[in-house]
């Protein structure tokens, strides 16, 4: 009699306990399922923001670069015609006071010399570029085989210098004298050719004032600046250097590498 009266409300419990648990387990599951397809459409970038957030619009196929990697108030500073042991180093410890990066484009030649300047630019945070074996600024007038081997000999130098796996993302044609066939070999080896927007003029050694002056006027976002720090005496550019970077820094300017 006692077991009749109690067992309904029993009986009850054990299906409202029962079915607690299923849909407990149901609900578990559940979530689990659009947890799992939810986080990487959840992590997905909107299409297209990185490409607005990071890169400039490309060049015209073939066109050398001379514009910053970064859109907006960031100039890349570029080195021509070294690694040279009187004024690198130099040129290294004046970026490094002003949190600057540059791009050097090295000789082959001077590279042969001065191999453990190659390293201590890529040890320093700097960026590699190709400036040919031997300088020769009628490029576009030779051969194929000529061309190739002056761009391909000066890559070759730099990976031996920098021990192997450092990149080279530019080449740089000497006095700028570009051709189709030179643009060709250096994207053919994975390089961006170089250009430049502003000439600071330093290699016709017009004193570091004017180098300043030209710099300081000629300036705009993304500008890719040209400057050398081998090829001769270059005392000037230095001394522009010193001035140049702390003006920049108070401009606004941040210091990037070149588009590629
Ligand atoms: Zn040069």
């Amino acid at each position: 009699m006692r077991y009749q009266v109690l067992r309904p409300p029993y009986c009850y419990r054990w299906a409202v306990l029962i079915s607690v648990v299923l849909v407990t387990i149901s609900l578990i599951i559940s979530l689990s399922w659009s947890g799992a397809e939810g986080s990487p459409v959840a992590s997905h970038p909107e299409p297209g923001q990185p490409i607005r957030a990071t890169s400039t619009p490309p060049p015209a196929p073939g066109a050398p670069v001379r514009t910053t990697a970064r859109q907006g108030r960031f100039v890349a500073l570029t080195f021509d015609d070294g690694p040279d042991p009187a004024y690198t180093p130099k040129i290294l410890d004046l970026l490094a006071q002003h949190g600057a990066v540059a791009t050097f484009c090295m000789v082959g030649t001077q590279v042969r010399r001065h191999p453990e300047l190659v390293e201590l630019v890529v040890r320093r945070g700097m960026r590699l570029c190709d400036h040919t074996v031997s300088h020769d600024e009628e490029l576009p007038k030779r051969n194929e085989a000529r061309i190739s081997a002056d761009i391909t000999g000066a890559l070759s130098d730099l990976r031996l210098a920098a021990d192997g796996d450092v990149p080279v993302p530019y080449f740089r044609a000497p006095g700028g004298n570009w051709s189709e066939t030179i643009i060709a070999i250096a994207s053919r080896e994975g390089m961006a050719p170089l250009g430049w927007s502003v000439d600071s003029r330093d290699w016709t050694l017009p004193g570091s004032p004017a180098i300043v002056a030209t710099v300081r006027q000629a300036v705009h976002p993304g500008a890719v600046i040209l400057l050398h720090d081998g090829g001769g005496q270059r005392r000037q550019t230095v001394a522009a250097l010193a001035e140049l970077l702390p003006w920049l820094v108070a401009q606004g300017y941040q210091f990037d590498f070149p588009a590629t």
